[in-house]
């Protein structure tokens, strides 16, 4: 009943290959430092403008229309500030950064408690498999992935959809995987999802930065992402890292 299946960065000649993951390095690796200067450009002003309508809301009282307004300026320089946020932990260059022994299972349980502002009626399964699985990562990392993928989820499958995260093992790999039965993606849009500022939310829902962002973080623990996906069914985004070697 699967329709679709997509590696990300794969191709059938493995030249073709390699260049094309030349451009797209070169690719990401000039939007980061554009990305990282606009965005520390762009922080200040904006903080000041964040700093100041807090100031003036303080001035009046809330129940006057000034009041909304200054509100309606304070969260949109919040969403600015978390747009270059996403910016900055792209682009900052965390190769090495310090990956230690991470276990799977913290990643997943230590997420779960951040997204329940998200979840509404949604039923969240989790099974994780009995014994311990570790990698070599970076914690707070691969809780962004977890938690971007969760998000995600949650967008496509409306109040009462069912979210199930796997965390299993298998020859040399770790696997995480999140699939919910949500509305699927069409085949056409597989391969543009994780390109930086795609999305198909309506504006000041998404930045398009999420599953970007949750790429570089992967590939930079020398793992993949691969999706399944269904229009009408729901979506599974599968990721494999190496396993922790003694
Ligand atoms: P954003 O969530 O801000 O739109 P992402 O990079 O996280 O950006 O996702 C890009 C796009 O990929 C989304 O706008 C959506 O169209 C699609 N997408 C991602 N995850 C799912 C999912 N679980 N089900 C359906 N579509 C998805
Ligand atoms: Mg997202």
């Amino acid at each position: 009943s699967i329709n679709s299946v997509i590696q990300y960065n794969n191709d059938k000649s493995a030249e073709f290959k390699l260049y094309k993951q030349l451009i797209q390095s070169e690719k990401l690796a000039a939007l980061g430092m554009l990305a990282s200067n606009i965005a520390h450009e762009i922080n200040n002003p904006l903080g000041g403008v964040l700093a100041y309508s807090q100031i003036l809301k303080k001035e009046v009282p809330s129940t006057d229309q000034i009041y909304s307004d200054l509100d309606e300026i304070e969260k949109a320089c919040l969403r600015g500030k978390n747009i270059i946020s996403n910016l900055l932990d792209f682009s900052r260059d965390s190769s090495n950064d310090g990956k230690q022994l991470v276990s799977l299972d913290r990643v997943v349980k230590d997420t779960i408690p951040l997204l329940n502002i998200c979840l509404k009626g949604h039923k969240l399964n989790v099974n994780i498999e009995e014994k311990d699985i570790k990698v070599n990562g970076n914690l707070g990392e691969l809780q962004q992935v977890v938690f971007n993928l969760i998000t995600n989820a949650v967008h496509a499958s409306g109040d009462r959809g069912e979210i199930t995260i796997n965390v299993s093992s298998n020859d040399g790999n770790a696997n995480i995987s999140v699939k919910d039965n949500g509305v699927g993606i069409p085949h056409e849009l597989l391969s543009k999802i994780f390109e930086p500022f795609f999305t198909t939310k309506d504006k000041g829902k998404g930045t398009g930065l999420g599953l970007f962002v949750c790429n570089g973080i992967i590939q930079e623990h020398g793992g993949r992402i691969n999706v399944l996906s269904k229009v009408g069914e729901g979506t599974e985004f599968m990721i494999e890292l190496p396993l922790w070697r003694e």
